[in-house]
């Protein structure tokens, strides 16, 4: 049977489950990331349910049209992001009932990886 992990926001507004074994988590020195603290668990698509209203979500853009940083609106948490082709990466600090120090992060240098892309 498959696991189900279930992830909310901090205020509880944003929630979603991901059916999928917790696996690689990476935590990332982008511009981005280094400032949201986004904790990177990548998982196919279909894995992931949004148990909220999509247009409770916010999105920020930065790089590309179709990837995006997805966030509550409320209290401002880093939820997923898009634009992994068939993955979405979700935010593993957001896992219900799990305490992120249990858990091994590996680091992925994106800031000598990845350009930084446009802010505007
Ligand atoms: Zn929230």
């Amino acid at each position: 049977m498959t696991e189900v992990h279930k992830l909310s926001c901090h205020c509880g507004d944003i929630e979603l489950e991901v059916s999928y074994a917790l696996g690689r988590l990476l935590e990332c020195n982008c511009s981005s990331c280094a400032r949201s603290g986004f904790l990177h668990w990548k998982v196919p698509v279909e894995a992931v349910r949004l148990l909220t209203q999509k247009r409770r979500l916010s999105v920020y853009l930065w790089r590309d049209v179709d990837g995006g940083h997805h966030f509550c609106p409320t209290c401002g948490t880093a939820v997923f992001r898009t634009g992994y082709r068939d993955r979405i990466s979700v935010n593993a600090r957001c896992l219900v009932g799990v305490d992120v120090f249990t858990l091994d992060v590996e680091r992925w240098d994106g800031r000598s990886e990845m350009p930084p892309g446009p802010t505007m």
